[in-house]
């Protein structure tokens, strides 16, 4: 989707937004090279792009109000999961997009921590970890949201998944049955049926899967003790509901 400098056709920015518009000069870059902006465009645009310029000056005119969403303004802490608390994880770990305009959203990933809801927070932080999914859920059934939904979060080791999927991390460990408690297959439950309904994903096994499914994966989470079998028949009763997330248990 990353549309790169295509010289003097308006298309370029118009499709691509962001990444689009820093080379949309064409002539040669110059200014507009570096100018990123709409401002450099323009400046440079009355001298050096003559009567291109003018037809530039308008174009921009138009595109400064549906600028895509790269650009699209964002609100500090805004939640997609109402029942979550905000935390944001290392920018190094996600990479901004505008899904579903960008990428069509039809996965949920399930994870497991391999350690505490602390610690995923703490890693998910921290810039050189690599990863992070968009939630974390604890054994008490709290949820913590790092990443915004529009955005790519690095959690699935493949990225045409990463590009596609919502992930979500459990604490606990794998081989620990007791970890996966009540709390946590309901709050999660609620919050796979919030996405799938958010974005009209299916609330099946094809495409709630775990890290384990993902092509290529050399992960083996969520493990053999999630119990995708209570589970799933508990996102659907969930997404039966009139407001996923918001109801009680
Ligand atoms: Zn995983």
């Amino acid at each position: 989707m990353r549309v790169r400098g295509a010289g003097n056709r308006k298309p370029a920015s118009e499709r691509s937004g962001g990444d689009g518009v820093r080379k949309r000069g064409g002539m040669g870059g110059r200014k507009a090279e570096r100018g990123v902006g709409r401002r450099a465009v323009l400046i440079g645009g009355g001298a050096a792009l003559v009567g291109a310029g003018v037809v530039a000056r308008d174009e921009l005119g138009r595109l400064w109000w549906r600028l895509p969403g790269t650009e699209k303004p964002r609100v500090e802490g805004e939640l997609d999961h109402a029942g979550a608390v905000w935390t944001a994880a290392s920018g190094a770990n996600w990479r901004r997009a505008d899904r579903p305009d960008d990428y069509t959203i039809d996965r949920v990933v399930i994870h497991v921590v391999q350690g505490s809801y602390r610690t995923a927070l703490k890693v998910f932080k921290d810039p050189g970890h690599g990863a992070a999914t968009h939630y974390v859920v604890g054994g008490d059934g709290r949820v913590a949201q790092m990443i915004r939904e529009l955005d790519v979060a690095f959690h699935a080791g493949n990225r045409d998944v990463n590009e596609r999927s919502i992930g979500i991390e459990h604490e606990g460990f794998v081989d620990r049955p007791e970890d996966f408690t009540d709390a946590m297959y309901a709050s999660s439950a609620r919050l796979t049926a919030g996405i799938c309904a958010r974005y009209g994903i299916p609330v099946d096994r094809e495409h709630i899967i775990g890290h384990v499914e993902v092509p290529g994966t050399d992960h083996t989470d969520p493990g053999p003790h999630w119990d995708w079998d209570r589970y799933i028949p508990m996102v659907r009763q969930a997404a039966a509901r009139p407001s996923p997330g918001t109801t009680r248990l």
